[in-house]
């Protein structure tokens, strides 16, 4: 059974413990710079309620947390003037998760730049 520890890192930076570059708020979500972008402008989109990953999130939450991550794609695309947008969310440490809250990665990408490992 997965285990939502209360001290993760979004976590914190949810309660305002640590600092966060704010780019986006609404209800249920906040979105934010990643510290060690893969490409200019990528943002971080965290459901505010308390879940570890997508696969112990509450579903009706998830329309709600979709809407926000194409709002915020959009307006990544538009900000960082990128042709296109990758979006990624991973679940659990051998899928490549590292921070234990459901997050999905908008990053917006430029013709023949690759990401950054
Ligand atoms: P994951 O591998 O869990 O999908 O991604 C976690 C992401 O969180 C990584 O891209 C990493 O750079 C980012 N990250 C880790 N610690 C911090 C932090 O303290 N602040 C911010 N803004 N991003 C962080």
């Amino acid at each position: 059974m997965s285990v939502y520890d209360t001290n993760n890192i979004f976590a914190k930076i949810l309660r305002g413990e640590i600092p966060s570059h704010r780019v986006y708020e609404d209800d249920a979500t906040i979105a934010f710079m990643d510290v060690m972008p893969q490409a200019e402008g990528h943002i971080l989109v965290v459901p505010k309620a308390a879940s570890r990953n997508l696969l112990d999130a509450d579903a009706t939450s998830l329309p709600a947390l979709i809407t926000a991550v194409q709002k915020i794609a959009v307006a990544a695309k538009e900000a960082f003037d990128a042709d296109g947008v990758t979006i990624m969310q991973f679940n659990e440490a051998p899928a490549g998760q590292s921070v234990f809250h459901l997050h999905f990665h908008v990053i917006p990408r430029r013709d023949g730049i690759p990401l950054k490992p």
